[in-house]
């Protein structure tokens, strides 16, 4: 059955979440924005009333919210500040292998830290040679005894300087390409160094870092998952993360179609509300479709994951039209202001350069659409839950 009601507790979170971007994130968010600072008192909030860690379980001491909540939440974030945003589901990312591929020990010490605590977590797969070809990371683990020991620098890395912990990809067969990737749970210690914080375009309150490892040791319980299969575990973290991605650009988008909608009534030219205008009105009407386009996709790709379904296409459809569609409505924003668009006082300005990272993080839009191509072109079989049954 196809259904998009959202029930009256997943209502009642979305408002929640809308409550919170309206009251706690808009009206700092521009400040952030400009002095680039981390904004711990919002994300201590945000922890309080439960809109960071959705994603964790009950036995580990969160909500057990589901994709699709997640997405809920992740829209009103991104419509608040997706900044801000970012530094909240951060967590998401960080902790998606852990809760694929972990042990239940690890599980119960680092999902429940993040529950207990307003502590954070990155997740660290790109390096300065592997972004989009993660195959090319040069950062090794070697077993020694009964310990594994990294050494490494990962570039780029969200909320990278104030991570309690890390989830790490790293090289543990040097010569067997992406097949020779595992990936690891790293506390941090005083072998973890945070050697740089980006001055970034966009996103400016979310805090992006290079993070190296020397010689930094972790017990062989530490391996997330099999030895050599962290590629895989990553593509498979990818899946579940895309939708809140896609959610929180659905969300740049709503925000600066709702400004660009408000302004061309109240901006007069030519003796009427430019609203008047039909090329006003098909830039606003496009903007509509393109918000709710995004939803939908975005809806469609985390309810597959909530049914237990796999969702790689649906997910890259979702991220690259979503991410696509709020760059291309903050652009149209700004052209609804005018000059005025182009001046900081404006708000428009800020979400056209938040927007634009959306197209670059969790896979650049180009390798969306490299998974789209190869899983149209060679389809894998996927057994639906009624045949696997039948
Ligand atoms: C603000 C920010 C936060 C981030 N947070 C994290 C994080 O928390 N953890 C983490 O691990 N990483 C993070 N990243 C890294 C991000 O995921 C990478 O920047 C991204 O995957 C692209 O890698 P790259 O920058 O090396 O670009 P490249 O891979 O060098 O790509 C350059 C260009 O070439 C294109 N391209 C590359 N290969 C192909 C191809 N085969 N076909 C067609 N086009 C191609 C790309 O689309 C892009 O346009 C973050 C990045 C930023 C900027």
């Amino acid at each position: 059955m196809v259904d998009f009601t959202l029930t009256d507790e997943q209502k009642a979170l979305r408002e929640m979440a809308h409550e919170f971007a309206a009251k706690e994130i808009r009206p700092v968010a521009w400040e952030y924005d400009r002095d680039g600072t981390w904004p711990e008192a919002v994300l201590r909030k945000a922890w309080e009333v439960g809109l960071m860690n959705a994603h964790i379980p009950e036995q580990y001491g969160g909500p057990g919210a589901s994709y699709l909540e997640g997405a809920l939440i992740e829209e009103e974030l991104g419509w608040g500040c997706s900044g801000i945003g970012t530094s909240l589901a951060a967590n998401g990312l960080a902790t998606a292998p852990l809760g694929l591929g972990g042990g239940e020990e690890l599980k119960k010490r680092y999902l429940g830290m993040l529950t207990e605590a307003p502590l954070f977590a990155s997740f660290c797969l790109t390096e300065p040679d592997a972004g989009s070809d993660v195959s090319g990371m040069r950062t090794t683990a070697v077993k020694r005894g009964n310990t594994w020991v990294l050494n490494g620098s990962k570039c780029f890395i969200t909320n990278g300087s104030y991570a309690s912990f890390y989830t790490v990809y790293a090289k543990t067969d040097r010569d067997a390409g992406h097949r020779g990737i595992s990936c690891f749970l790293v506390p941090r210690d005083g072998t973890v160094t945070v050697d740089k914080k980006e001055d970034k375009m966009g996103q400016r309150a979310s805090n992006t870092a290079t993070i190296t490892f020397n010689e930094t040791a972790v017990p062989a319980g530490h391996l997330i998952g099999e030895e050599n299969k962290g590629f895989k575990l990553a593509m498979m973290t990818l899946d579940r993360t895309r939708p809140g991605v896609a959610a929180m650009a659905t969300g740049i988008a709503r925000a600066a179609f709702e400004f660009a909608t408000e302004y061309s009534k109240q901006r007069v030219q030519f003796g009427v509300p430019i609203a008047m205008h039909q090329a006003i009105q098909f830039i606003i009407a496009d903007m509509a479709t393109k918000v709710h386009l995004s939803r939908l996709a975005t809806w469609h790709s985390a309810v597959l994951l909530d049914q237990g379904r796999r969702n790689t296409i649906e997910s890259s459809h979702a991220k690259r039209f979503a991410a696509d569609a709020a760059m291309e409505v903050a652009t149209d924003a700004v052209q609804v202001y005018g000059g005025y668009g182009f001046i900081k006082d404006y708000p428009v300005e800020k979400l056209m350069r938040d927007a634009k990272i959306m197209q670059l993080y969790e896979g650049t839009s180009q390798i969306q659409r490299l998974v789209i191509a190869r899983e149209t072109l060679l389809p894998r079989r996927v057994m639906e839950p009624a045949a696997a049954t039948a």
